[in-house]
């Protein structure tokens, strides 16, 4: 029989700020640096620079706290957004197993 043709679409590549895992998009937590500060972009639609990170929470901890974010961005992290993002990161890191 005929093999099936995947139509196979490349998948944007993103690299984690923290680990420097690159893998799909999709599958890393953009974060972009907005008028207000530094937000998790849970849409992937927010305008600004971006920075990715893993769903890891390792990966949070060393990008919020060894500033590789505020790096990767060129802004200053404030306080208030890393608890942000803390918070947003519990909520989708699946409970840091
Ligand atoms: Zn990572």
């Amino acid at each position: 029989m005929t093999a099936t043709k995947a139509q196979t679409r490349p998948t944007p590549q993103r690299t984690c700020v923290a680990c420097g895992t690159t893998t799909n998009k999709r599958a890393l937590i953009r974060i972009v640096r907005t008028a207000d500060g530094i937000v998790a972009d849970s849409t992937g639609k927010l305008a600004g620079r971006g920075a990715y990170v893993c769903g890891a929470g390792a990966c949070w901890d060393e990008a919020l706290t060894n500033g590789r974010l505020e790096h990767s961005l060129k802004a200053k992290l404030s306080a208030d957004d890393a608890n942000a993002l803390r918070a947003y990161a519990a909520t989708h890191s699946g409970g840091g197993q």
